[in-house]
């Protein structure tokens, strides 16, 4: 039976950078991947900071296209942040993984792909990890010294048939499509969201450019606790409405259609590890659940488990006690906010209040709304909350002089 000093199960972002982090100082890894190639269930859209390259070590090569603008559109009204300089970048999700299975192999670490994790057992104090071959069906066993749960919200290894904690859960869908130059020109440089019951109640509808006449066009819908908004429609409606809406053609091409359901347990009170396994990016909720951003914070979460890892392997801890503080010592503060904002935000059903959201918005400098989306940060979040509740005073003061 083959040994490892880890075998991470999930090559997305988390699993892929703590897999490369430990064969880089030259630990023998082994990533796991139920899918075949990284082409399938290409889920993500991508979005995020500029500094996620430098941050991460990652080549130009696995961004799709970098933005200068942002723009969020309500159900009436729209405005555009500007700036000289790109403010933020797409990553191109399938490049993204790849690449990082791609360093692991180039450290001597291993990537097996089209196999998926079926269980483990604990044997005279080594851990024996079965998986299975998704083509033949062969089961292979091989033993590690660390397990490490990299399979996304479906929280396979830690959690697996755990009963379901307090969760914000958020369904999103999304086409990749090919359009026409002039179409694409409009949305090239820009982050555009959608927000109000027009695009998707309890939720958010957006375009990214991904490449050259490439535009990803998707919806996503947060079902905080319970379902406070109504949804009559289909995630479908909704798509096909954006679609109709704003790009207003009908010469385009659906390349590829993809969604996924994400679950953020309130509060992040997830199941860190237990004795030699540990449960990184999504599995313990690192997603942020105001924006439902999650690459750069999973990457986080395998750099800082990696380090855990390898302090373990050395003999340096003799456990994991000290990895989920280091985890809410990165996200614990601004996911708080991050929960109050989005329970309250997702549970806005009167569209007039969700115009008067982006009219709050509007306040904000583009420096102070990237401090909001992409930094989560107090000052940034009070501004907003602050101007959306005088604004909604003024809004009440003026219906009830109107009844009046
Ligand atoms: C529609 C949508 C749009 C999004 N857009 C953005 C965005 O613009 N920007 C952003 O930053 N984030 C975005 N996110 C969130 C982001 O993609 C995730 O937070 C991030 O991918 C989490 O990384 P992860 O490595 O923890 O999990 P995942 O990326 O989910 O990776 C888990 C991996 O584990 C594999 N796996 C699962 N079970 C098994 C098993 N039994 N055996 C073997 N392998 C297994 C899965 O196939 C998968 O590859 C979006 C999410 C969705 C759903």
């Amino acid at each position: 039976m083959k040994q490892f000093d880890a075998i991470i199960i999930g090559a997305g972002p988390a699993g892929g950078e703590c897999a490369r982090a430990l064969s880089k100082i030259g630990h023998n890894v082994l990533l796991v991947e139920k899918e075949k190639d990284f082409s399938a269930r290409d889920f993500s859209s991508g979005g995020s900071t500029l500094e996620v390259l430098k941050d991460f070590d990652l080549p130009e090569s696995v961004v799709g296209a970098y933005c200068r603008k942002i723009q969020i559109a309500s159900s009436d009204d729209q405005h555009c942040w500007k700036g000289s300089e790109p403010v933020a970048l797409v990553l191109d999700f399938q490049k993204l993984r790849t690449y990082l299975a791609e360093e692991i192999t180039n450290h001597q670490g291993q990537v097996l792909l089209g196999w998926t994790y079926k269980g483990h057992e604990k044997k005279d104090g080594v851990t024996i990890v079965s998986l299975k071959n998704g083509s033949s069906g062969v089961i292979q066993t091989f033993q590690t010294r660390v397990l490490v749960d990299a399979t996304g919200s479906e929280r396979k290894v830690l959690e697996k048939g755990k009963s379901k904690q307090e969760a914000i859960v958020g369904t999103g869908i999304e086409f990749l499509v090919e359009v026409p130059e002039h179409i694409y020109q409009i949305y090239a440089e820009t982050l555009a969201f959608y927000i109000g019951q027009k695009w998707m109640p309890q939720g958010y509808a957006w375009i990214f450019p991904m490449k050259p006449n490439h535009l990803k066009v998707g919806v996503g819908r947060n079902f905080p606790q319970e379902k406070a908004v109504p949804h009559e429609k289909s995630f479908r409606y909704y798509l096909d409405h954006l679609i109709a809406t704003c790009l207003k053609t009908s010469d385009l091409l659906i390349l590829d259609q993809h969604g996924k359901t994400i679950s953020y347990t309130l509060r992040q009170h997830d199941r860190y590890f237990d004795q030699n396994i540990l449960a990184i990016g999504d599995a313990v909720s690192t997603v942020n659940p105001l924006t439902f951003e999650g690459i750069r914070h999973a990457l986080k979460s395998g750099r800082i488990a990696a380090a855990q890892i390898k302090r373990f392997l050395n003999g340096r801890s003799r456990s994991f006690q000290a990895y989920p503080s280091e985890m809410r010592r990165y996200s614990g503060f601004h996911w708080m906010i991050s929960e109050r904002l989005t329970l309250k935000i997702y549970r806005q059903a009167d569209d007039e209040k969700v115009s008067l959201m982006l009219q709050a918005l509007k306040r904000l400098s583009l420096k102070e709304l990237k401090g909001l989306v992409f930094y989560y940060q107090l000052n940034a979040a009070m501004k907003f909350y602050i101007a959306y509740l005088t604004l909604l005073a003024k809004h009440a003061f003026r219906r009830s002089k109107r009844r009046g």
